[in-house]
């Protein structure tokens, strides 16, 4: 058997609650496979309770695997790790040298060794000490400290070998991408909708996208600035279908039609309806959108209600109760910030009131809306969507 380097994802470090495990194992090992896809070719297996992500030839880039996994929900951590023989010389030989870096970077490390094949000669206890003695040796300025070690060296012994690794790598938490469903992301430009997206998509819901555009006022650069953060956002969630839908008639009739007070309730009212019926023709269960409380005028609870009333599936609203810096906190983390300021206009900002009204009140909308053709708005919408797979 040759050396080879590895990525392993034991049973611990998956994220399994409550689900039958079986079909979150599935979909997982589905979604790994999806995910590195274009880094070369892997062969995954599972067995003893792990996942095992092995190059099958020098091309496959190890490096970009690590990354990609580190964004696939389900996993809570994983180990890159170098498989040796199962034999003690082997191990010795190499782990001072798969580690250098590391040890050499630290004062202090500890062994640790798991022995689930039990036919091995050496107990862990005998595996941590011959392994211990070996890289003090190699690495002379290095101490043991079995309580607080600046770095882990361990060692397990598996049915198909050695496996050589320090400590685990932190994955993206949450369930796997398909084990909650599917439901349909409204995102515009901003730096809200796409974190949105990214959380429920770590609670194991799939999207599909919904944009509202509105050309000519707003540019062909704008609607590219929303697949580029999809493209962000489908680094976690997988591949996602995009619905770009034509909002400029409709946005041009309220304006025409409305007070301008309730133009934004207005609009967001038929971005409910449009992206409630583009989700049950793709298969969704409820809306998704980055709305949070007292945000803007158009997120106090009245005009929330509001809104709510347009849609005919249930609104999910992760940032709900989050403050604008907790969500640029995610934003940079996940990729999306420095997309999400760049200054293209959204169709919000193109037709946003003076003086949008803070309390609209029900009738006084449902009043306003008599003004338009709401069917024939929405179905001449519906016919001019564009489709796009982005991801
Ligand atoms: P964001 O940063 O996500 O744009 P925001 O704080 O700017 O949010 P609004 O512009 O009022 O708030 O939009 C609230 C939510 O409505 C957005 O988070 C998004 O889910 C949805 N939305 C707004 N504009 C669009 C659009 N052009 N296309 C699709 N969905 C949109
Ligand atoms: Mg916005």
């Amino acid at each position: 058997m040759e050396t080879q380097e590895i990525l392993l994802i034991k049973n611990g470090e998956l994220a399994l609650k409550g689900l039958n495990r079986g079909t979150f194992e599935d979909i997982l090992m589905k979604n790994i496979r999806r995910r590195l896809r274009g880094a070369g070719e892997f062969s995954l297996r599972k067995a003893q309770s792990t996942l095992y992500i092995e190059p099958k030839d020098d091309a496959a880039d190890l490096e970009e695997a690590c990354e990609r996994i580190s964004r696939v929900f389900g996993i809570s951590a994983f180990s890159r790790a170098l498989r040796v023989e199962k034999e003690m010389a082997a191990i010795l030989a190499s782990a001072g040298d798969y580690l250098r870096e590391q040890l050499e970077g630290a004062h202090t490390f500890k062994v640790d060794a798991r022995r689930s094949d039990k036919a091995f000669p050496l107990t862990s206890p005998q595996i941590c000490a011959a392994v211990g003695e070996r890289l003090l040796n190699q690495f002379p300025h290095l101490r043991v400290d079995v309580h607080r070690p600046e770095r882990l060296v361990m060692v397990e012994i598996r049915d198909f070998g050695a496996y050589i690794h320090a400590a685990q790598l932190p994955g993206a938490g949450g369930m796997p991408v398909g084990t909650g469903g599917r439901a349909a992301l409204l995102i515009s430009g901003g730096i809200d909708s796409p974190v949105a997206g990214y959380m429920m998509a770590k609670r194991g819901i799939e999207l599909t996208a919904v944009h509202f555009a509105s050309p000519p006022y707003t540019s062909e650069r704008a609607e590219e600035k929303v697949v580029s953060l999809l493209r962000e956002v489908a680094g976690y969630a997988g591949s996602i279908e995009m619905r770009t839908v034509p909002f400029t008639h409709i946005q041009e009739d309220i304006r025409r039609h409305c007070p301008e007070e309730l133009f934004t309730i207005l609009m967001r009212r038929y971005m409910m309806r449009i992206a409630s019926q583009v989700a049950r023709q793709e298969n969704c269960a409820a809306l998704i959108t980055g709305e949070s409380v007292g945000q803007v005028a158009s997120q106090t609870l009245p005009a929330l209600a509001c809104t709510e009333d347009a849609a005919s599936l249930p609104v999910l609203r992760p940032l709900i109760g989050m403050d604008k810096e907790e969500i640029i906190v995610i934003s940079r983390r996940i990729g999306t910030f420095d997309i999400s300021i760049q200054p293209y206009e959204d169709c919000c900002t193109v037709f946003t009131p003076r003086h949008p009204r803070t309390r609209p009140r029900m009738e006084q909308v449902v009043e306003a809306e008599q003004a338009l053709d709401g069917d024939a708005l929405i179905a001449e919408a519906m016919s001019g969507i564009r489709r796009r797979t982005v991801g």
